[in-house]
């Protein structure tokens, strides 16, 4: 199965151009904004329930969304923004799936993802990398070299998640603040070193053994949230060892890149703890995570 691998970084962050070196590296990425427009594109079902919902003023005349107009409607009106994302996110949802799924078995998908955090997806991924760059430099670098107006940049960046926020949901935090050179060598790095072998032991079913403490903080709650969105509900005493054979859990950890161990810390058959253990461990196949999570089962 592949590596889904979540993309995010305020913006201004050098997300983009590291996810063009991603791709030439072989990734193959899913970007969340090119998807957002491709379904509610001229002639399409959702650009239809759009004007349907919101009237013909919405639609310009070549046949496209009318951003700007249809920004107006839902602008400080909760009620036709929810109608809107009720129209919208569903048939992202559905497309991203599409291409997730059409993609090589050993592929290392890359889901390139502006809102990643403030859209709490941190844990649908196997990793989740966040390009971090101080917002100070990044308001220098959106008007010096993208040219944006400063006022518009700064609200652009009040309007998302804060560094601290995207800090806490990166399981790799790719630092950006020094040159171009220094990003492409941390991304090589990050590919080959990280990236690669994950998606490898994923498929053998190898547990990441790195020294404690090498990882970055707040790695046993993310492994805790990921297996929680894997099962779809919360872990509180423990778990019905039933729920791990359905393939649908199965699938949601894997796609985690999560592994189930047996007692002597081995993938089990399957991905399936063995024996009559009351306790079954979860650990990520990320080389560098040594997170495990023990769960009482029965
Ligand atoms: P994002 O996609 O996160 O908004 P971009 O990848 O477009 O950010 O980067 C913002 C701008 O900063 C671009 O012009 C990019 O070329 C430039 N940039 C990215 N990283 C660096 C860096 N380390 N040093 C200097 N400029 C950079």
């Amino acid at each position: 199965m592949t590596l889904r691998v979540g993309l995010s970084g305020g913006i201004g962050s050098g997300k983009s151009t590291v996810s063009a070196q991603l791709a030439s590296l072989g990734a193959v990425v899913v970007d969340a904004d090119t998807v957002a427009r491709e379904v509610v594109g001229p002639g399409t079902p959702g650009l239809a329930q759009i004007a349907d919902r919101f009237g013909p003023d919405v639609i310009a005349a070549d046949g496209s969304l009318d951003r700007p107009a249809l920004g107006q409607v839902v602008f400080g009106d909760a009620r036709a923004r929810r109608d809107l994302e009720g129209i919208t996110h569903p048939l992202i949802r559905r497309r991203s799936q599409e291409l997730f799924e059409s993609a090589p078995d050993d592929a290392v998908v890359v889901h390139d993802v502006p809102l990643l955090v403030e859209l709490g997806m941190g844990a649908d991924y196997a990793l989740t990398v966040i390009v971090d760059v101080p917002e100070e430099e990044r308001l220098r670098r959106l008007v010096e070299l993208r040219g944006m107006d400063e006022e518009a940049a700064r609200s652009r960046i009040r309007a998302q998640a804060d560094d601290e926020q995207r800090r806490a949901a990166a399981d790799v935090l790719l630092d950006n603040a020094g040159t171009l050179d220094d990003l492409h060598a941390r991304v090589n790095d990050l590919w080959s070193g990280r990236i690669v072998p994950f998606r490898d032991h994923l498929a053998d079913g190898i547990p990441g053994s790195a020294a404690p403490g090498a990882a970055r903080a707040g790695e046993g709650e993310r492994l805790r949230a990921r297996v929680e969105a894997a099962l779809g509900r919360p872990l509180g005493e423990g778990v019905d060892p039933d729920i791990l054979d359905e393939p649908a859990a199965r699938h949601g950890l894997h796609r985690r890149g999560l592994l189930v161990l047996t007692g002597d810390g081995q993938a089990g058959v399957d991905g399936r703890a063995s024996g009559a253990s009351d306790e079954v461990v979860i650990a990520s196949a990320d080389p560098a995570s040594a997170a495990r999570l023990r769960l009482r089962v029965g």
